[in-house]
């Protein structure tokens, strides 16, 4: 039985607008299926098999790694993506309030990360064990959660994520996901 499945995307294909169906359609299809069929393959036959996916995040290394936390990652952007501008929670606005002084200056902190998150990675707003929120950037596979921090939101900063529709303008692909966040999925995240 495989123990990762490729969830369908929450949204028509053509329905974000600044990221086409033709890049949806090679990142999800393609490039999140790759990960997921991997790390299925990896994991068959071994005493990970059965294991939730936690559980295989915090002790598998290597190939095994990497495949599973860019399963994780794929899964948990997709879902941060709203085809709607949509308002931002009052406890989420609270929360950025409380550690960027406003919504708009986190959004500017967190485009700045983005841009200059060195490479292919992923920039993250997380929580805390002091149940602050603050920015955090991982290369690769990397995910908050092997720091004991909690993800609340996430943009791909690997190139198939915008080169079809943005090339090399990373800064662009940025401002737009910025407006198309889904700040209901942020708030379920920050209980
Ligand atoms: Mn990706």
């Amino acid at each position: 039985m495989a123990l990762l499945t490729l969830p369908e995307l929450p949204y028509a294909k053509d329905a974000l607008g600044f990221i086409s169906e033709k890049t949806l359609s090679f990142h999800h299809d393609k490039h999140f299926k790759t990960y997921v069929d991997t790390a299925n393959k990896l994991i068959e036959g071994t005493e990970f098999a059965g294991m939730p996916l936690m559980g295989i995040l915090a002790t598998a290394k290597g190939a095994l790694f990497n495949n599973v936390s860019q399963a994780y990652n794929h899964d948990f952007y997709f879902k941060c993506l709203s085809p709607e501008k949509q308002d931002i929670p009052e406890k989420v606005d609270a929360a950025l309030n409380s550690a960027f002084g406003s919504a708009e200056k986190f959004k500017e902190e967190f485009i700045k990360n983005a841009a200059g998150n060195f490479g292919s990675g992923w920039t993250w707003l997380v929580e805390d064990n002091d149940r602050k929120v603050r920015i955090f950037s991982t290369s690769n596979a990397g995910n908050p959660l092997s720091s004991g921090l909690k993800p609340l939101l996430v943009v791909d900063v690997w190139e198939h994520a915008y080169y079809l529709d943005y090339q090399n303008r990373r800064a662009d692909y940025l401002k737009d996901f910025a407006e198309h966040i889904n700040w209901g999925f942020v708030a379920e995240n920050l209980v």
